[in-house]
Order: C-alpha cells, then sequence, then structure tokens
C-alpha cells in the first residue's frame, strides 16, 4: 500500500515511465531563461520552450516531480487544508504526442488502481463545451454523467493572453462533511470538502491576435497533481499540513516552544506558516537564491520575516528558524537532493536573515506603535499607505505584517495608498532606467543594418589572431562615414574578425587593423546589437567601406587575458570544491593583469581555505590538463554536468570549455591550450561585496611572477634597511621591538629622575607676591603626563602656592597650573589662570579650580605667558 510521499512520488514517476515517459529532475526553483517568471510554479514552467516549439524535448513524453513556488497562495497557508507557498507537483507531459484520451485514462488508471482511492469520492469537472473530453470519461472510463461536472471558461479553461491554451479537466476528492459545510463546500468551491488533486490539461488551441481560436498543429498535454495534496488522502489526515512531508518540522518546533500544535487557532496558524515558509525559505536559497530588497531575493526576504514573526507569537526570542533545516532537508531530499549538501550555508543565511530582521523588527515596532498610538489619541482607524510604505521601505516589514499589528490594534491599513506608494517607486526605477538605455536607440540601429551585410559567426579568433577581410562600415561620433583618416578615432566594422569583444566578463581585444596604406590601432573590441565593433585611432593613411585589410590581435595580450580566463575556471571549480557546491559566480571580469571573481558565499574566507584553494588550482595548472572547447546542444551540456551561470541567458547550442576531468563550464571565451600555460596563479585578495557575496582578486602568469618579485623586492629592501637577511627578519623586528620597549622604559625613568632634582631648586625658585606663593617655571623637553606629576610633587611638599609650570617643544607649549586649597578660597583658580595664560601663547583650555592643563602653538610667547601669572595675583589680591 502506498502512503508516504516519498512512496507516492515514485509510484508516480514509475508508472509514467511505464508509459513511456522520460523521468527528469525536479528544474531549480529560479526559472532558466525566463524573465517573466519570478519562481518555478508549476511543472510545466521549465518546459515552455518545449510547449511552444522554440526548443526540441528530449523525448515527446516527459514525467517529473516539480518542485513549485508560488507565493500568491501566501495568504492562504494555515487558512486552508491544501495551500502552501512551496510543494511539489507531479506531472506527465506530451509535446505533440498522446493527447487527451490517454491522458484522462492514465490518470484514472493511476488514481485508482495505483493509488487505490476509493472511486466514490472522486469527482470530475469538464470544460463546459469540451464534448470529447465528456466521452472520454463517460463511455471510456465508464463514469456516471452525474459525476462528470461541466464547469465554465473560469475554471476549467486554461488561456494566459494569446498563444497557446486550451479545456481542462480536473479530479476531485469528497473528502465528506466533516472537512466542511459552507456554501464553497461544493465542486470547484473555495472550502476545502472537495480537493481538487490533479489538473489535466489539454492544450488544443492557439488564441490569436484576431481573437480566433484556431486549432494547433501539435497538441500538447500539461497535467498537474499536488504531492501534499494526494498524501493528505492516502494519509487520512485532517489537511496537508499533518502529513509526513511537513508534520515533522512542526513536531520539531512543538519539542521547542513546548505549545501543543492544536492549543488554539493562533498555534495552529502559527506552527502551519512557520513549517510551510521554512520548506520554501530553504530549498530557494539552496537553489542560489539569497534575501535581498528586490524581486525574489525580497521573496526569501518577505518569507523568513513573517515564518519569524510567527515565531515570536509562539514565544521565541533568538533566531530559531536555521535549526528546522536539517529535518526540512531529509522531508525534500526525494525532489530537492541539493538542500541536504549545502545545509551550513542555508542555515547561516537564515541565522543572519533573522537576526537582523530582529533588530529591525524592535525599531520599527516602535516606530509602528507610536504612529498607532497617534492614530488612537486622534481617533482615527486607518494608517496611511505612505506611514506603510515607510516602514516597507526603511524597516523591511512587509505590509502584511504591518496589516497584522495595526489589526491588533483595531487599526486598518490604507492597501491603496502604499500600492500607489509602491507604483511610484517602482516608476521612478524604470524611468531611471530608461533613461541610461534611450540614447542609443538609434546607434543600435545601425549597428543592426551592419549585421544585416555580415555572416553569422564572423569571428574567427578561437583559432587564430590573424585574418585577411574586408571592411564592412566606418563609424564616427555615433554617425555613419564614408571614410577615416589620420588622427580620426572611430569604429571599425569587418567582414571577419579575429577581435574578442567584451562579453562574459573578458574584456575586449587590442591590435591593428592595416593594410598597405593605411594602419589603425584597435583599442577596445566591443558588441553592439551582436555586431562586433572595433574602436580604432588611425595612424596612418585612410580608409574606405569595401577596402580590404589585415586584423591582428595583440599576441600577448590576448594570451594573458587567455591566462586569467582560464584560470577562472579552474577557481570557480575549487571554491566549490573548498566551500561546498553553493558556490555560484555572480559576476566576473578578466583582464590581461589580472581577474576578478565575484561568487555567493556566507562567511569570510579563513587564511586556510584561500590557501587550499589557491593550492587545488596550481595543481590543476601543474596536472597541465588540455583544453578542449566543443558545440553541443544545451541539455546534453548540461547532462554532462557542465557548470552554467544563473541568470545567464543560454541558446539551443552552447560552447563548453572542458580542462580535463576537472572543470567543465559553459563559456563563449578565449582559453589557453593546456592549464600549464597558465604559468602560476596567486590570490591577491578576498572581500565582502554584498550579503552573501564575496570577491576574489587573483594574477596568473608573468603577473603571478611580478606580484610575487615586488614582494620578496619589499622584503629584501626592508631587510637591508634593517642590517639582516631576510630570514632573520621576524627575529630581527621581535628584537627591535624588545629593544625599543627597554628604551622607552630607561627614558621613562630618567624623566622621572630629572623632575625629581628639578623640584628641589624649583621651590628655590618661589617667590612671594602681594603675600601669595607663587612659582612659574619652564622645563622644555617634558610630557603632558611628567609636567603634571610634577606639578603633583611640588604642590606635595608646600603648604600654601599658586604653579604654573610650562614646557616647549616644537610648535607648541603646554601649561599645567595647581592651586592649594587654602588659596582657592581665596579666589585663585587654576582653570582661570591657565585659559589666560595659554591665550597670550595662542591657545586656550581650562580645569578645575585646583588643577588644570592648556596648550598654546606659539612656543615663543611661553615667557610671556609665565609672566602673566604674577599679574593676575596682583589683581586678584590687590
Ligand atoms: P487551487 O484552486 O486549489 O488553488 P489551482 O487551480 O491553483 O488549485 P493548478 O494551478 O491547477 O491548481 O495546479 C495543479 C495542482 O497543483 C493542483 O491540482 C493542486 O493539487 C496542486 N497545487 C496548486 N497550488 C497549490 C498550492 N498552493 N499548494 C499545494 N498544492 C497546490
Ligand atoms: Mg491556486
Amino acid at each position: 500500500m502506498i502512503k508516504s510521499g516519498d512512496e507516492i512520488r515514485q509510484a508516480y514517476l514509475d508508472f509514467f515511465e511505464s508509459k513511456g515517459h522520460l523521468v527528469m529532475d525536479s528544474a531549480p526553483l529560479i526559472p532558466k531563461n525566463d524573465p517573466s517568471l519570478l519562481w518555478i510554479n508549476a511543472g510545466m514552467a521549465p518546459f515552455k520552450p518545449y510547449f511552444d516549439g522554440s526548443l526540441e524535448p528530449p523525448k515527446k513524453r516527459i514525467a517529473t516531480s516539480q518542485k513549485c513556488i508560488r507565493t500568491n497562495d501566501i495568504e492562504n497557508v494555515g487558512k486552508t487544508a491544501r495551500h502552501h507557498t512551496y510543494f511539489e507537483m507531479l506531472g506527465n507531459f506530451s509535446f505533440g504526442d498522446y493527447f487527451k484520451e490517454e491522458a484522462i485514462t492514465w490518470a484514472w488508471e493511476f488514481v485508482t488502481e495505483v493509488l487505490e482511492l476509493d472511486q466514490d469520492k472522486l469527482w470530475i469537472t469538464i470544460y463546459r463545451e469540451d464534448e470529447e473530453a465528456f466521452k472520454i470519461w463517460h463511455d471510456q472510463v465508464g463514469l456516471p454523467e452525474e459525476r462528470i461536472v461541466r464547469m465554465g471558461k473560469k475554471e476549467n479553461f486554461w488561456q494566459i493572453g494569446t498563444g497557446p491554451c486550451g479545456p481542462c479537466s480536473e479530479i476531485h476528492y469528497d473528502r465528506g462533511v466533516e472537512a466542511g459545510d459552507s456554501k464553497e463546500d461544493v465542486l470547484g468551491g473555495e472550502g476545502d470538502r472537495y480537493l481538487e488533486i490533479w489538473n489535466l490539461v489539454f492544450t488544443q488551441y492557439n488564441y490569436t491576435e484576431a481573437g480566433e481560436y484556431k486549432e494547433l498543429p501539435n497538441k500538447n498535454i500539461d497535467t498537474g497533481m499536488g504531492l501534499e495534496r494526494v498524501a493528505s488522502i492516502l494519509q487520512e489526515t485532517e489537511t496537508n499540513f499533518e502529513t509526513d512531508l511537513i508534520k515533522p518540522i512542526i513536531d520539531q518546533v512543538v519539542e521547542m516552544t513546548g505549545i501543543p500544535y492544536q492549543q488554539d487557532q493562533e498555534s495552529v496558524t502559527a506552527y502551519r506558516v512557520i513549517a510551510d515558509h521554512i520548506r520554501s525559505a530553504s530549498v530557494a536559497i539552496s537553489d542560489g537564491a539569497l534575501p535581498s530588497n528586490e524581486g525574489r531575493g525580497y521573496v526569501i526576504r518577505r518569507l523568513i520575516r513573517r515564518a519569524a514573526r510567527y515565531g515570536r507569537k509562539l514565544g521565541f526570542k533568538e533566531p530559531f528558524l536555521y535549526k528546522l533545516v536539517e529535518k526540512t532537508a531529509e522531508i525534500v531530499k526525494g525532489v530537492a537532493p541539493d538542500l541536504k549538501k549545502q545545509l551550513a550555508h542555508v542555515k547561516n543565511v537564515l541565522k543572519s536573515e533573522e537576526e537582523s530582521f530582529l533588530k529591525t523588527l524592535e525599531q520599527g515596532l516602535n516606530i509602528l506603535e507610536e504612529m498607532l498610538a497617534e492614530l488612537e489619541a486622534e481617533n482615527k482607524e486607518v494608517l496611511a499607505g505612505k506611514d506603510a510604505f515607510r516602514l516597507y521601505d526603511t524597516y523591511g516589514f512587509p505590509l502584511d505584517l504591518t496589516e497584522d499589528i495595526a489589526a491588533e490594534a483595531g487599526i486598518k491599513v490604507d492597501e491603496d495608498g502604499f500600492e500607489k506608494e509602491m507604483e511610484a517607486q517602482r516608476k521612478r526605477a524604470r524611468e531611471a532606467r530608461e533613461e541610461t538605455s534611450f540614447s542609443s536607440g538609434e546607434v543600435e540601429k545601425l549597428y543592426a543594418e551592419f549585421k544585416a551585410q555580415i555572416e553569422e559567426d564572423n569571428f574567427t579568433g578561437y583559432h587564430s589572431l590573424k585574418e585577411k577581410t574586408k571592411v564592412v562600415g566606418l563609424l564616427k561620433d555615433k554617425q555613419k562615414v564614408e571614410k577615416l583618416g589620420k588622427g580620426e578615432n572611430g569604429e571599425i566594422i569587418l567582414a571577419k574578425t579575429p577581435f574578442y569583444a567584451e562579453s562574459g566578463g573578458q574584456i575586449g581585444d587590442k591590435g591593428v587593423i592595416k593594410s598597405d596604406n593605411f594602419e589603425a590601432e584597435v583599442k577596445d573590441t566591443i558588441k553592439k546589437a551582436d555586431v562586433f565593433v572595433h574602436q580604432v585611432e588611425v595612424n596612418r593613411g585612410e580608409l574606405k567601406p569595401g577596402s580590404a585589410v589585415e586584423a591582428v590581435v595583440y599576441h600577448n595580450r590576448r594570451l594573458a587575458t587567455a591566462r586569467h580566463h582560464s584560470a577562472t575556471h579552474l577557481l570557480h571549480k575549487a571554491l566549490k570544491e573548498v566551500l561546498g557546491e553553493h558556490v555560484n559566480q555572480s559576476g566576473s571580469l578578466v583582464a590581461p593583469d589580472r581577474l576578478r571573481f565575484d561568487f555567493t558565499h556566507f562567511s569570510a574566507l579563513t587564511a586556510e581555505e584561500i590557501d587550499e584553494i589557491e593550492r587545488k588550482v596550481n595543481q590543476a595548472v601543474m596536472k597541465n590538463y588540455s583544453v578542449q572547447t566543443e558545440i553541443k546542444d544545451i541539455d546534453e551540456a548540461k547532462k554532462m554536468g557542465a557548470t552554467a551561470l544563473f541568470g545567464e541567458k543560454y541558446g539551443e547550442e552552447v560552447r563548453v570549455v572542458k580542462m580535463g576531468n576537472y572543470s567543465l563550464e559553459l563559456c563563449g571565451g578565449t582559453h589557453v591550450d593546456a592549464t600549464g600555460d597558465i604559468g602560476a596563479f596567486k590570490i591577491v585578495s578576498e572581500s565582502g561585496i554584498a550579503a552573501g557575496v564575496r570577491r576574489i582578486e587573483a594574477v596568473t602568469g608573468e603577473y603571478a611572477l611580478d606580484y610575487f618579485n615586488s614582494k620578496l623586492d619589499l622584503l629584501n629592501k626592508t631587510a637591508a634597511k634593517l642590517k639582516t637577511e631576510p630570514d632573520n627578519l621576524l627575529q630581527r623586528v621581535k628584537q627591535l621591538q624588545k629593544e625599543q620597549k627597554n628604551l622607552e622604559k630607561d627614558l621613562e625613568a630618567l624623566k622621572q629622575k630629572l623632575a625629581g632634582s628639578k623640584k628641589d631648586d624649583l621651590i628655590d625658585q618661589l617667590q612671594e607676591v602681594e603675600g601669595v606663593n607663587l612659582l612659574t617655571a619652564e622645563l622644555d623637553g617634558l610630557d603632558n603626563s611628567a609636567l603634571r606629576n610634577l606639578n603633583d610633587q611640588l604642590k606635595d611638599k608646600i603648604d600654601s602656592a599658586v604653579i604654573v609650570l610650562a614646557s616647549k617643544g616644537e610648535n607648541k607649549v603646554i601649561f599645567v597650573a595647581s592651586v592649594t586649597d587654602d588659596l582657592i578660597k581665596k579666589g585663585f583658580k587654576a582653570g582661570d589662570i591657565i585659559s589666560k595664560v595659554a591665550r597670550i601663547a595662542g591657545g586656550g583650555g581650562g580645569g578645575r579650580p585646583d588643577m588644570a592643563q592648556a596648550g598654546g602653538s606659539k612656543p615663543e610667547k611661553t615667557a610671556e605667558a609665565l609672566a602673566e601669572v604674577e599679574k593676575i595675583v596682583r589683581e586678584i589680591e590687590g
């Protein structure tokens, strides 16, 4: 008897394999080559190119279990029995192969014979006008008419804008009145009684711009069955959340809080939301997503924050979500095995995101509470959209969170106002983007014109660095021109070119374009509208469209660039080996003199890790793997295990770069012939550039040599300066540090001694002015503390006096003054005295009545300043 989630999945895939389907792995949650989609949200989503015919499927029948994220169902999570943000969709697909009859009869066979669902509880819906489907269900499957319910277009016709579309038929399971008896608990209703488990879509029409439904020559089948829903039926649980696909996570949280799952409605919702969101967030992160403030990243952030917030309701004070990742990985391993491989990374991301959320939560909560209190005081019931937006924009409060908290105070949030603010922000961002891209529109057209005159694949630079060719077009100042002459800067477009144009992080080639009576230097090569554009300065002669020329790439520079590019591939591989499979390229620069590689990883690399990575790359260099490139079908390339980049658009045919059996990457760049050509590889820096993204800079070949030599040179010069050998340098520095410490100690002792011997001399200099003991003295070369120390000692020895000491240094003078208690009572204040004194020496300062210090910038006025003290005393006493 099939029961567990894993068993259901396996039974499904086995069943369709027996019906001639190719079973494929789930695609990652992040769509490849599909900017219209934030997340893979259905089994068919990764196969869109097979459906619209832009790519040939590996087989006409495919079956998968696909991980899905549906954020539009987020509000339903925990409220209905059947909705998740993350779930698994079992699907069988036909690309112009079998159609309705097989799709329906197989679905029925699977549900009744393999899963052994009770036939009496199954209900079928079809599209009102789909007689073909009705006949198959009624005549072939043998269902009574009343079990086949006809529905409208809204429910049972699949269509998005123009393009392929068609009717669908759904299988529902009646869970009985116990599951719900509201008016929504009818077939096709929103209630939980009639559970939709499987949707069969018959893509048979093309909806045209003219509004016609035209029969498609190749009809497709796309079906989707929710694994969690089927599991809830077979495991006889009240909702999906008690199945073995989710409940173990809830159990773990219950163990942590001690609050029973079903204590009350609030606890049930909290547990369900947490268990649901941890599944979506962890699988998405293991597929390369990272929390951020926009797009996909914001969805992740929102899921984590929402789960964290429900955690607060269950009493969690510290981050806890990361503790659930292991259990989650165990549950989803059948469809998302990568999560297990990346436990540490996923936990790190979750932990630090929850930590930072707790911090902003506190700040934001305070602000929201102030807002709410103000509203309550004014007897208002609605929080303004712009306030909610401020919380969102500055404190990362998702709207629903603000709404939840506001609702607790009986206050609503102006959602329309919030949306308006949001739209205004999006518009600003859009305009900023358009501004930068608009200005070049006209020129783009020009390049496209040239493109039409050039053969496909006119780049010959993978194999040769020289090419005899012809000028197709010339440009100057973004205008087409008929000639380029000596001294002019412009752009040359060639029929064929060996010059690599900047792309994939590798910078463009430099070189010369020349003929017998012409020569121009190519300063850079870029791609515009797929045309290779040589940016030149003409040194000699004149060039016209149609001229025969020779294009020559600077050989050494290209080779140096190739070294860095090939090293980048080795580095990418070594990073994955040392840090883990979660490492993925997020940016790169390949230049002749260095490489820069940005990748996903959560913490700073340790010295040991850097060392190990460097070692692995250099070992691969020494193994001297031959570097081979091949053009392959994209799927074949992926099957071979080639590393593809996130967010990169790949065509049907891709170039695969292979370095022995060490590295395999999709790449259009230029490379060395064998890894030994790289010579040497040295990492020169490692740093963080964004949350979860690190950057490594490295050098190869002669630049690595230069790097080593300059460091050695520095070492040698430093050693020479310190009169020792480089090998003894550390020893020598330690010794010098020790010597310096001793010298400092001696100096301090000497100063104290000197001050002590001065003390007696100074006491002799005591003079009486108007019956007050006065001592002023200049003691050059003493620092602040020595001067203060001396002043203290004098004060100890003399019962009654005003003491002002000065010490001159280069460009400055410092003063310390003290007054004994009996004289303070008479109105003498050290602070007042010193500020007057210091002012004369170009400074200021002050302090307490008994003790004060100050500085001045005119040491030459020291004597004059000290003489002032006597005047001050006379003034006060006189
Ligand atoms: P519903 O009306 O219940 O939201 P749907 O019409 O959105 O379902 P489809 O888009 O047809 O569902 O997806 C196919 C199958 O995937 C559904 O029959 C269901 O079993 C499952 N499914 C869809 N959305 C979810 C979800 N949010 N959580 C769990 N399973 C889902
Ligand atoms: Mg839905």
